[in-house]
């Protein structure tokens, strides 16, 4: 099968035929055909299958005789509308919508939070056919009265799970309010919650169920492997160990909170590793910026928490290491989607103590799928005398393994992670709930983000940092990286 059998138009079929893409994807050949028709979907399709493409080309192929190049903003009303969770899921589809389009005379701009929404409101008011955006700032948009909806003939959610997990529910059904009618509804979610269906039932119309996948299956050319380590001080060394022991020349570290994906990546630099993160915390023009610098080779490790990395569209990633085993088992087979994509072969390592049993058999029992174990073992750091003593990489425990601290930091790091909000919103799951108690907070976890190249900071008789505590005067022992064949930052 061809782009061609679609009876897609030419300049869409000239677009594709240049971006590469050879023959539809399983789920562009489902839904191409179905969405040209006119008809409502409801699409179940893991992440990296060509989704995008499967409901944007039909979309520029319906708004093909609507086309025009007329200067007049009146002329290029909004027509298709794609809401998504994530700023970086929007701009993604923004740009593929861009490249798909690019031979026809359709518009298209994408308008997310977090940053000035002036050029946003510049590129509305000239007119745009299809709007890509995350619900908030498209809020803002509407309240400005910078952007009319009343046309929009075709409506797009994108990661529907992600969006109610987020709290968009509200924003999305003030949204549906704002539209046509008369329009066709497309829906695409990896995960069916009972939630999930209520939302579908609501406003999809006799919809065409497009499945391509099993539910929770897993791409079968992803090598999974679980690595048991003796405490959570050995997972930094761990990591560490795997990229140098791989061989990995780019992976996305996935931590459950966006203070330990700062930590992490801290770390790593003063291990020596080329890493940097990517957060809810930080502004989004750092974000764009380490997403670069990752997707040009710049950056190898890039830590990232599971509500940043949505969207993240790099092919062909060879491996993905959860540092942290997900809450959320659906949130597992998101993070393996990030490798294996495009038909590549990837490794997905993951990272375990004693207390992360139950996330593994929760993930096990999901993706139907018993996971191998094994134990790694590194070698503790040693002493100034080079003894290996039983110390804190060996035995100990750090603050997180207080009770409670899980579920403070899943709140935590979901409700930062919407900040495409405009105001608090009380339905979010991932905000409040039973598990988002108020734990001790390490101090390390409130300082500000430092770049590679600051000093690693000094050990102080209130703060030692990782490893045995030291005596006043005492020096500090070598770092893991070292110990595991690493080189120590600013090492030729
Ligand atoms: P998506 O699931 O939409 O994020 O797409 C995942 C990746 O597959 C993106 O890099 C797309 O550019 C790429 N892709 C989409 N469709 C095809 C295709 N038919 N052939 C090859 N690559 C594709």
């Amino acid at each position: 099968m061809t782009f061609a059998d679609f009876g897609l138009a030419e300049p869409i079929l000239r677009a594709v035929t240049e971006i590469g893409y050879r023959e539809p994807t399983p789920i562009q050949a489902k839904a191409i055909p179905v969405v040209m028709e006119g008809r409502d979907v409801m699409g179940a399709a893991q992440t990296g299958t060509g989704k995008t493409a499967g409901f944007a080309l039909p979309i520029i192929h319906s708004l093909m005789p609507l086309a025009n190049a007329s200067a007049s903003p009146a002329r290029h009303p909004v027509r298709a509308l794609i809401l998504a969770p994530t700023r970086e899921l929007a701009d993604q589809i923004s740009v593929n919508f861009a490249a798909y389009a690019k031979y026809t005379p359709l518009r298209s701009t994408v308008v997310f939070g977090g940053v000035d929404m002036n050029p946003q409101t510049q590129a509305l008011r000239r007119g745009v056919e299809i709007l890509i955006a995350t619900p908030g700032r498209l809020l803002d948009h509407v309240g400005q009265r910078t952007l009319n909806l009343s046309q929009v003939q075709i409506l797009v959610l994108d990661e529907a799970d992600r969006m109610l997990d987020m709290g968009f529910l509200p924003d999305i059904q003030r949204i549906i309010n704002l539209l046509a009618t008369q329009r066709q509804n497309l829906m695409f979610s990896a995960t069916f919650s009972e939630e999930i269906r209520r939302l579908a039932k609501s406003f999809l119309h006799d919809p065409q169920l497009i499945e391509v996948a099993r539910r929770y299956a897993l791409a079968d050319n992803v090598d999974q492997r679980v690595f048991r380590v003796a405490t959570d001080e050995m997972k930094r060394a761990a990591v560490g160990h795997l990229v140098r022991e791989r061989a990995l020349d780019q992976v996305i570290v996935f931590t459950n909170t966006k203070l330990g994906a700062s930590r992490l990546a801290r770390q790593l630099q003063r291990d020596g590793l080329n890493a940097d993160a990517i957060h809810g915390d930080k502004s989004q023009q750092d974000r764009l910026q380490t997403l670069d610098g990752f997707k040009e080779g710049r950056v190898k490790v890039l830590v990232a928490t599971d509500v940043a990395a949505r969207g993240l569209d790099i092919v062909e990633l060879p491996a993905v290491i959860n540092f942290d085993l997900p809450h959320s088992p659906e949130d597992y087979v998101h993070r393996i989607g990030r490798t294996g994509r495009a038909g590549a072969s990837g490794q997905a390592l993951s990272l375990m103590t004693e207390r992360d049993a139950r996330s593994l058999a929760d993930i096990e029992k999901l993706t139907k799928n018993k996971l191998p174990v094994e134990d790694l073992v590194l070698a503790a750091p040693a002493t100034a005398d080079g003894a290996r003593p039983r110390d804190r990489q060996t035995t100990g425990h750090r603050p997180a393994d207080r009770p409670g601290d899980r579920g403070a930091d899943r709140g935590a790091d979901r409700g930062f992670d919407r900040d495409d909000r405009r105001e608090p919103r009380s339905g979010g799951r991932g905000v409040r709930g039973p598990r988002a108690q108020k734990a001790p907070v390490d101090p390390l976890f409130l300082e500000p983000y430092q770049p590679a190249d600051d000093p690693p900071p000094v050990p102080t008789a209130d703060d030692p940092g990782i490893g045995p505590s030291l005596a006043r005067g005492q020096q500090r022992p070598r770092k893991v990286a070292v110990l595991l064949g690493g080189k120590p930052p600013g090492a030729a």
